[in-house]
C-alpha cells in the first residue's frame, strides 16, 4: 500500500526501482523496496515509524477487499 492505493508487487517494482538498479540483474520487489528503505534511511521492519504516504507499507492478502484493484494497473488482485 502507498498512499490511498493498493499496489501489486510488480507495479510497486516499477514506481520504485532506483535508477542504479536499473540495469543490474532482475530484483524482486522486496529487494528493491528495501533497496530503496535503505537509501531513505527507513526500516521497513518497524511500519509504525513512516507514514504510507513517504514510504508503501506491507498489505496482508487477507487484508484486501473483494474485488480490490492495483493502483497502477487496474488489474484485480483475486480472480
Ligand atoms: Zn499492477
Amino acid at each position: 500500500m502507498f498512499g490511498d492505493q493498493t499496489y501489486d508487487p510488480n507495479c510497486i517494482k516499477e514506481l520504485f526501482l532506483p535508477f542504479d538498479l536499473i540495469h543490474q540483474e532482475p530484483v524482486s520487489a522486496e529487494q528493491v523496496l528495501d533497496f530503496v528503505a535503505r537509501e531513505r534511511g527507513i526500516d521497513r521492519r518497524n511500519e509504525s515509524s513512516f507514514s504510507a504516504y513517504h514510504f508503501p507499507k506491507v498489505v496482508d492478502e487477507s487484508e484486501l477487499l473483494d474485488g480490490e484493484r492495483c493502483g497502477l494497473c487496474f488489474r484485480p488482485f483475486r480472480r
